[in-house]
């Protein structure tokens, strides 16, 4: 019988740190670990931490009944170029979810997602594909998050914000919470920065720092 592959995409800082997940995911499931590798286009080495490092034609070739991949790049528009390969090779998307995250009502999580230790999504929310959370960070009640959002660790969402298509919040970043109705919109592609407090609308491609944010202005 052939069986699954699994594979962790990126085997540096972050992939290191889902890694884990995904094996205690696995075992959860009674999957053996020697079912789970990293796939990394630029390999240093033929393993890390213990785990196969593969280039992605090497896991191609490999022999498998289906292939699984999680995309543990922060950079979101690698994500999304790696996310459309996969998908045109019949590898499917993978969520890696830490055993202690938390999820209440009604919160629906897109394909690919990685939550982390620590993090928790609350009530009535929508979240897009390849989501990342990294640890300790929440989305809170009636938010919807797009595709290839990354949150940094420690990220404080709270209700009703919208995150369109490839923002990327920093660590320790806290965004206010908006009105029904009356969303805050940190607009697509926006980077907001490390520690800084979302207090208003961020449009899109924007940058902001500070507290409370303001656009951060080059040179
Ligand atoms: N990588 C890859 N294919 C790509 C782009 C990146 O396999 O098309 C790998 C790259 O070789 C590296 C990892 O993804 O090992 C990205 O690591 P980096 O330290 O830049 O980011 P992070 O781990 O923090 O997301």
């Amino acid at each position: 019988m052939t069986l699954s592959l699994f594979a962790v995409y990126g085997a540096s800082g972050y992939g290191r740190e889902v890694m884990p997940l995904a094996r205690e995911q696995l075992r959860r499931q009674g999957i053996p670990a020697e079912q789970l590798v990293f796939v990394d286009d630029h390999p240093d080495v033929q393993t890390v931490n213990g785990q196969r490092v593969l280039r992605y034609t090497e896991f191609m070739q490999a022999e498998a009944s289906t292939r699984h991949a999680v995309l543990a790049i922060a950079n979101s528009t690698i994500r999304e170029e790696l996310a459309a390969r996969c998908a045109e090779d019949q590898v499917l998307p993978w969520t890696v979810t830490a055993a202690n995250v938390v999820i209440l009502d009604d919160a629906v999580l897109g394909e690919g997602a990685i939550l982390s230790p620590f993090t928790m999504l609350t009530s009535n929310l929508r979240i897009g594909r390849h989501f990342h959370a990294n640890i300790y960070s929440y989305v809170a009640h009636d938010c919807v998050v797009g595709d290839f959002v990354t949150f940094a660790p420690g990220v404080k969402c709270n209700g009703n914000v919208v995150i369109e298509d490839h923002a990327y919040i920093g660590t320790g970043a806290v965004i206010k919470q908006g009105k029904p109705g009356q969303p805050l919109v940190i607009g697509r592609g926006a980077v907001v920065g490390m520690g800084a407090v979302v207090t208003r609308d961020v449009p899109p491609g924007a940058t902001v720092i500070g507290n409370p944010a303001k656009p951060f202005l080059k040179g």
